[in-house]
């Protein structure tokens, strides 16, 4: 039998997923000093594809990240861009896989400082199916934690020591019994969810929170309000929820990555709407994962193929 080995892309150069080795003084390690970004790139059989859903866009949004926390890399945009769809290659996956590139500070010593503090970067794929193990709707609670606010750690970049707030919020919520949570800022009014940003469709209106909400300024989120504009004419309204407002909405929903497009069907052990999956959000679940699986040629713009493309993916508009 041929053994495979899994090839992680680490400090400039491709090595086995088990020599990826980071030291234990790294400052990252250390202080939550790093960025990252979690791409999902789909696996269509019939084609024998792999697509990597909106590669430039996460791309970019590392970038943005890496500005908040003074990180830089000797990679251009486009560098990173087919790094990852080289690691893919290599990894000849042939199932939904996640991509994960990270941007950290490097010095190994003591003392949080970002000054002075040099740069890495590395890059890693694992096969992902569900999030939420295909659950059609969720349950969640409204977390007793609070989002990190903007002059704390600022949601708007994926920065790994924000991620300690995620995951209290998380474990809680599992813990309880539930699926997830969404989450509240300082102000009471609702943020998003655990990894992933909310919807509501209230009175015949499709809203979600603004970016100003502490939110991370999610792909999926801005991928969803194309597509309900363009495939249903429904204009997402961008405003403040609040927390009785999901009590009482029709439906909800998480966008994101992980989440794709996943239906709440209850919040605080109250039903949403009928207590089943809606009918806006099953339409717009249903859209989003055919573009991701590239049966909507339409929306190919926002795919890398990896196997025989050559294209690397849309730049932000
Ligand atoms: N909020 C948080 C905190 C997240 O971690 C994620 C997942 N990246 C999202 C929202 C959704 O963002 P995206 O649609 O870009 O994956």
């Amino acid at each position: 039998m041929s053994e495979t080995k899994t090839y992680a892309y680490f400090e400039g150069k491709f090595v086995p997923i088990e020599d990826a080795k980071v030291n234990i003084m790294t400052h990252a390690f250390l202080y939550g000093t790093a960025v990252f970004e979690g791409i999902r790139a789909y696996w269509n059989d019939k084609q024998e594809e792999m697509y990597i859903f909106r590669l430039r866009e996460h791309i970019e949004r590392l970038f943005d990240s890496m500005k908040i926390l003074d990180l830089s890399l000797k990679y251009s945009i486009d560098e990173l861009c087919k790094l990852a769809v080289e690691l893919v290659k290599r990894n000849a996956p042939r199932t939904d896989t996640y991509i994960r590139p990270s941007a950290y500070k490097a010095a190994q010593r003591i003392g949080p400082g970002l000054h002075d503090n040099p740069s890495e970067f590395c890059m890693f794929t694992v096969p992902f199916g569900d999030y939420f193990h295909g659950a059609p709707g969720l349950k969640v609670q409204i977390s007793s934690w609070r989002r990190v606010e903007d002059n704390a750690i600022p949601a708007r970049g994926k920065i790994v020591g924000a991620y300690a707030n995620t995951a209290l919020a998380k474990t809680d919520a599992v813990r309880a019994g539930f699926d997830d949570c969404i989450v509240l800022s300082e102000n009471g009014h609702v943020s998003e969810g655990s990894a992933m940003n909310l919807f509501m469709v209230r009175q015949g209106k499709l809203i979600t929170t603004p970016v100003s909400a502490n939110i991370l300024e999610g792909i999926t989120r801005a991928s969803v309000m194309e597509i309900a504009e363009a495939e249903f004419g429904w204009k997402t309204e961008v405003r403040e929820i609040d927390r009785s407002e999901l009590y009482l909405a029709d439906e909800l929903f998480f966008s994101g990555t992980g989440a794709q497009v996943t239906p709440v069907i209850e919040v605080d052990r109250r039903r949403i709407g009928t207590g089943d999956v809606g009918a806006i959000s099953a339409k717009i679940k249903d859209t989003y994962l055919q573009i991701c699986r590239g049966e909507m040629p339409k929306y190919n713009r926002w795919l890398t193929p990896v196997y025989k493309g050559t294209k690397v993916g849309a730049t932000r508009s």
